[in-house]
């Protein structure tokens, strides 16, 4: 891929490590008195906490820890456009500008493995350090979690990186017979829905009983189910993976039934886990995620931003929640920045409708607000029938979620009203009006 230019001052690191700027060597950090951000795991949380911090002000030094060799791209394309071969690696960049615009030391291909909170020093994979000295943003993001067991074996693949989605194309692009995709999420679905684009067998295998169900609840992963099923997916739901076979490579799946179904190619779309490894032996409290209080503040300096943060959501009671969305993972950053600059006692609560879309076949899914299954649910526009329709969802007597398919616009109309704290009736209401 062509990489995006940032003009001199990163050095970038193909299958190798790079530095820019004087990080100490290993032990102490020779710059620990200078005014400096660290913001460790700059995707988008990350970057978009970066860019607040320019925007906001800050003129002290900012470095950012980043893992992945690659500058900093977004992931949605990645089950979508990119993997159906209709963009490329280029599309994916999330800073159409020049990143050196923003003046930080960009360490690519370079890890975080311990962070001291008293001193907010980060230590780094290969034995340096650096320090905080104003604060430090946590942005690690989340991995894939994988089946126990699972072998080894090519052909088997997760969907999270840039290389992830490339690696996994390269294998469609030769026209597998049979995918399996296992895990009927929000990737698995994607990825289902792109494979059938390309005009490919899939077969979905759900442990739950109906696709995207956590998402949506049962009733609507009911029609999310017979859209796939419309459209060519041999979809198993309530089905257990037990092992994935083969020689070289993958060959077949065997269920907990005993059930084998061939697999050229195998998509495990089960979830992911909080990149939380590096900082075990801080003193952050880590429970799936980093824990942060309201402000985001994971411990005097420290902010958490994006899939790796837990926080109280005032906008529900103070609900706890670990959200893995694009548009969270920009708004914490933001938020996150803001916080370590206000000051003690000046910074304000995060408190966002959350909000994910997800786009399958010519559907465009939105899902906003904090609800579950069990929550009173109305069809409040459309049917759900036609597969167009806004579901709303309640719970003691207020409006707490709405899921969208096909209806962007209403969908918003019902984000706002959970922010002003509509009562279910009044949601009610305004539905009988509009029919
Ligand atoms: C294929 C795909 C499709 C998606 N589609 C949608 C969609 O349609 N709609 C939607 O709302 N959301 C979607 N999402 C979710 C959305 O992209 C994520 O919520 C968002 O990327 C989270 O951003 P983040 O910065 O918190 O974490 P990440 O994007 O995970 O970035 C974290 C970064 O930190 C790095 N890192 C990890 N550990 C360390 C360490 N110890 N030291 C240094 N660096 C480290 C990682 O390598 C990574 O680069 C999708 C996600 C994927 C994977």
């Amino acid at each position: 891929m062509t990489r995006p230019s940032v003009a001199g001052r990163l050095i970038s690191v193909a299958g190798g490590r790079g530095t820019v700027g004087g990080v100490s060597s290993p032990g102490a950090d020779p710059r620990a008195g200078r005014d400096r951000v660290v913001v460790v795991g700059a995707s988008l949380a990350g970057l978009r906490a970066v860019e607040e911090l320019r925007r906001l002000g800050y003129d002290g030094e900012v470095v950012v820890v980043r893992a992945e060799a690659h500058a900093p791209y977004d992931r949605p394309p990645l089950s979508k456009e990119v993997l159906a071969g209709e963009a490329d690696a280029e599309d994916t960049v999330l800073r159409r500008q020049p990143l050196d615009e923003l003046d930080a030391r960009w360490l690519l291909g370079r890890a975080a493995v311990g962070l001291d909170v008293a001193t907010r020093t980060v230590t780094l994979d290969d034995g340096t350090s650096v320090t905080g000295s104003r604060g430090v943003v946590v942005a690690t993001g989340a991995s894939p979690r994988l089946l126990p067991g699972t072998p080894a074996l090519p052909g088997i693949h997760v969907l999270r990186t840039l290389d992830d989605c490339l690696a996994l194309r390269a294998e469609l692009d030769q026209g597998p017979a049979r995918v399996v995709v296992v895990g009927a999420g929000f990737i698995g679905a994607e990825v289902a829905a792109t494979c059938r684009g390309r005009h490919l067998a899939v077969t979905v295998l759900e442990a739950l009983p109906s696709p995207m169900v956590r998402g949506l609840g049962e009733t609507l992963g009911d029609v999310l189910g017979s859209m796939h099923r419309d459209h060519g997916v041999d979809l198993r739901t309530g089905v257990g993976v037990a092992a994935f076979e083969g020689g070289a490579r993958v060959e077949r799946v065997r269920l907990a039934d005993g059930t084998i179904i061939d697999a050229d190619v195998v998509l495990v779309g089960v979830g992911v886990v909080p990149n939380t490894d590096w900082l075990e032996s801080s003193e952050l409290v880590l429970d799936d995620g980093v824990v942060c209080d309201e402000t985001l503040l994971a411990a005097p300096g420290v902010v958490a931003a994006g899939d790796v943060c837990r926080w109280p959501n005032r906008l529900f009671d103070g609900a706890p929640m670990r959200l893995e969305h694009w548009t969270n993972a920009t708004e914490q950053g933001v938020a996150a920045a803001a916080t370590l600059l206000a000051g003690e006692g000046n910074a304000k609560s995060y408190e966002p409708v959350p909000f994910v879309w997800s786009d399958q076949y010519d559907m465009k899914i939105q899902c906003v607000g904090h609800f579950s299954g069990d929550d009173d649910l109305a069809i409040v526009d459309g049917s759900l029938e036609d597969r167009r329709f806004v579901a709303a969802f309640g719970r003691n007597g207020r409006l707490v979620g709405a899921v969208g398919f096909g209806r962007p616009r209403v969908v918003m109309q019902y984000r706002r009203m959970i922010a002003e704290h509509s009562s279910w009736d009044h949601a009610l209401e305004l539905a009988e009006v509009a029919t």
